[in-house]
């Protein structure tokens, strides 16, 4: 059975309930392992209170949510290469594992795909440049097709360590259960990604039907995605971290109580996961 020990909350899971401050208190007295802030929630709460009181909590922190969003502006303008290196140097000060990237989409008004996608290129090979040189692993989060217009224009875990491949050591995958569990080709991938280029593992799980695209993710065991099979395969490919629960829930969990979500969480990771 997993434990509390193994699991990360990510902030986005109770994003309406509580501050991170709230949430680093909250993870330390169910006693989860770790924790991934948003940035919105790291700046409230401001970066080096948030360093120091989840040092002290005992968290680990599987990740920071996110950089990315190259296509923002139509350009990689300064605006959006400055506030890529402030986000790899705000997940050195809170200790993260790696910075998560949502790429971003196409640009506003374009068609062109392929444009976008050699934008996002350059962005993550400039954002590693400066990733290396302070010891910050960036890890690419390939979010579903669904996606590819407004979020980001990386869809797949091939096309992501495409990317890994051709930018070298450094970078590597955030792996969500939301986003892989429907690629034929997942297994193939993840074994391809290997223990050095798999930096995070999020959960929830796929509702049917789904009644908004970014926030009715269910919880876990409450949709149709084989969890456990995923899981062991990251794992069989090397992955130890902990298991990060993320979960937009507008209509449902967003709702309830923050206590019963935690408690919630941990007994669906221990049964579903
Ligand atoms: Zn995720």
């Amino acid at each position: 059975m997993i434990g509390p020990d193994r699991i990360s909350l990510n902030t986005a899971t109770l994003r309406q309930q509580w501050s991170l401050a709230e949430c680093i208190e909250g993870c330390a007295r169910h006693g989860f392992g770790g924790i991934a802030p948003w940035r919105d929630k790291l700046h409230e709460m401001g970066v080096d209170a948030a360093a120091r009181a989840i040092r002290e909590a005992g968290l680990a922190v599987s990740g920071l949510c996110r950089g990315g969003w190259f296509t923002a502006e139509g350009s990689l303008t300064q605006a959006v290469i400055d506030d890529n290196r402030r986000a790899v140097d705000e997940a050195v000060a809170i200790g993260a594992e790696c910075l998560v990237f949502v790429v971003g989409g196409l640009p506003n008004g374009s068609r062109d795909m392929p444009a976008a996608r050699a934008l996002v290129e350059d962005g993550l090979a400039r954002t590693l440049d400066h990733a290396r040189a302070v010891g910050m692993k960036l890890a690419i989060e390939p979010l579903h097709p669904m996606y590819a217009a407004d979020r980001a224009c990386v869809n797949t875990t091939r096309q992501a360590l495409d990317i890994c491949d051709r930018l070298g050591p450094g970078i590597g995958v955030a792996l969500d259960v939301y986003h892989i569990w429907w690629d034929p080709e997942i297994e193939a991938q993840i074994v391809r990604a290997g223990k050095d280029r798999i930096m995070a593992f999020h959960v929830c799980d796929w509702l049917v039907p789904t009644k908004d695209m970014l926030t009715d993710r269910g919880m876990m065991g409450d949709g149709v995605i084989d969890i456990p099979h995923l899981r062991h395969a990251v794992e069989a490919s090397g992955f130890g971290g902990l298991i990060e629960v993320e979960i937009f829930s507008a209509d449902n969990w967003w709702k309830r109580d923050a206590d019963e979500v935690v408690r919630t969480v941990a007994d669906r990771v221990a049964r579903f996961c």
